[in-house]
């Protein structure tokens, strides 16, 4: 499969103003997310086989048999995010870099892990061609980025099995966690409200779909 050339036309714009229209429809309500996605093209992150239906509300396959996320679950993850322009967030999932693109249009200064190396190779490549320049990372997200922490928000885009106590650790007091948390083939939202050092808020946010967050890193997709 090909990656899209990246041309962006009226036709495409209308489609996503459309989809932003759809999503504040579906119950998101923060503008800032929504105009991210009337602004982003969504159609750069998909292989031309995809191209036609970008826009419709749906999640794709791209490389390494992983998938970019649905539009409502994008908006709905950010919003639970409550991000703040100049906000510092980790990604754990890069995935197609769509995830990323929007928390950049948003204004945050972002941190991505992906453990696909395929992937982690495809989405810098076209990231910097559209002129992104998130701090990118191959690596397990299981272990967060202790390096770069603390973080305002993290995001987690793959379903993990259980909480990551690194991630809990790594957020600023006053940040929030967004993972979805589940062993089989939907997940709960969970978001994590960090209160003190050690003191937490937990509360959950309906059932969604995701690949699997996976352990350790890997070089092809198997
Ligand atoms: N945010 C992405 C969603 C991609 S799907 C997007 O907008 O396209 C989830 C991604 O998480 C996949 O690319 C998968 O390879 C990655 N992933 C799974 N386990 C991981 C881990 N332990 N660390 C980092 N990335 C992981």
């Amino acid at each position: 499969m090909t990656t899209n050339q990246l041309t962006d036309t009226y036709l495409h714009q209308g489609l996503r103003s459309k989809l932003a229209k759809e999503l504040a429809e579906k119950g998101i309500t923060d503008k800032n997310v929504l105009n991210a996605i009337e602004k982003l093209p969504r159609h750069f992150f998909l292989n031309t086989a995809f191209t036609k239906f970008a826009y419709e509300d749906k999640a794709f396959p791209i490389a390494a048999g992983q998938t970019i996320s649905q539009p409502y679950t994008v908006a709905f993850q950010t919003q639970l995010l409550e991000l703040k322009k100049g906000e510092k967030v980790l990604e754990i999932g890069t995935g197609s870099g769509y995830q990323t693109c929007i928390l950049m249009e948003m204004g945050a200064k972002v941190f991505t892990i992906e453990r696909q190396k395929e992937l982690f190779d495809k989405t810098k490549n076209l990231l910097s061609q559209m002129g992104y320049a998130p701090k990118m990372f191959y690596d397990d997200g299981y272990k967060g980025l202790e390096v770069f922490a603390p973080f305002d928000k993290i995001l987690v885009t793959a379903g993990a099995p259980f909480i990551p106590e690194p991630l809990k650790e790594q957020l600023k007091v006053g940040g929030r966690l967004v993972i979805p948390v589940g062993q089989g083939e939907v997940q709960e939202m969970i978001l994590i409200e960090k209160r003190g050092a050690s003191e937490y808020i937990q509360t959950q946010h309906g059932m969604f779909r995701f690949v699997p967050l996976l352990t350790e890193k890997n070089k092809s997709h198997y």
